[in-house]
């Protein structure tokens, strides 16, 4: 089983690398966000709470994320590994994974990325309400004012905790949680460093180059 990590900040392009990697490798794309999105958008006591937490940049409680990782990862579909994105996002995680995929490969692929350089980023992120193709006003706008790219259609959204507030608050949890990540991994001789700011197709070829 070969696990790849990838860890950065949010805006850090990570979710699109991790996507265009797993395209590429042909291994599955596996985001703790999105899962926890879409847990939040139903209608029970756990969503009011994962509502709130997310909505306040905070991390989700580890028991919950480690329990969901756990039981995709034994799907048939991941037995060849998998690409993680958002995953893990502190020490509990990391050792989690460890302690349950002992034999997994497991690389690491990390961000760095200063965090005036995400200001930009983020609070720019908006996508199609339709068929959720993303874009940034500042660094990725649609080609036409108002027109999604690749469906037409004209609504759009922006997600709750990319605004400018609860970036912060993200990137405060992001530095005192997902950090000692790098140096957990880098022991182990894990690390991939990523020049976040280089264009996504550099990106890509460098990362696909140290992967296969
Ligand atoms: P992301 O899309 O990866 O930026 O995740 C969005 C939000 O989901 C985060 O701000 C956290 O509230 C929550 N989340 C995602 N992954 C994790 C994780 N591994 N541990 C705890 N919370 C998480």
């Amino acid at each position: 089983m070969f696990i790849v990590v990838f860890l950065g900040p949010p805006g850090s392009g990570k979710g699109t690398q991790a996507t265009m990697i797993s395209e590429a490798l042909k291994l599955p794309y596996l985001s703790t966000g999105d899962i926890l999105r879409e847990a939040a958008k139903k209608d029970n006591d756990n969503s009011v709470a994962l509502r709130e937490c997310m909505a306040n940049g905070k991390l989700v409680s580890s028991d919950l994320v480690n329990a969901i990782v756990d039981d995709t990862l034994h799907q048939a579909e991941f037995s060849a590994g998998c690409i993680l994105d958002g995953y893990p996002r502190n020490l509990n995680q990391a050792e989690f994974l460890d302690k349950n995929f002992p034999d997994a490969k497991v690389k690491v692929v990390y961000f760095d990325i200063a965090y005036d350089t995400l200001v930009e980023r983020v609070t720019g992120r908006f996508s199609c309400a339709k068929c959720g193709a993303i874009y940034n006003k500042f660094l990725a706008p649609t080609k036409a004012l108002n027109k999604c790219d690749k469906c037409d259609s004209r609504e759009f959204k922006v997600r709750e905790d990319d605004k400018v507030e609860v970036l912060r608050k993200r990137w405060n949890e992001y530095s005192k949680e997902t950090t000692p990540l790098v140096d957990y991994y880098t022991k182990k001789s894990a690390i991939i460093g990523v020049d976040a700011t280089l264009k996504k197709e550099a990106i890509a070829d460098k990362l696909l180059e140290q992967l296969r």
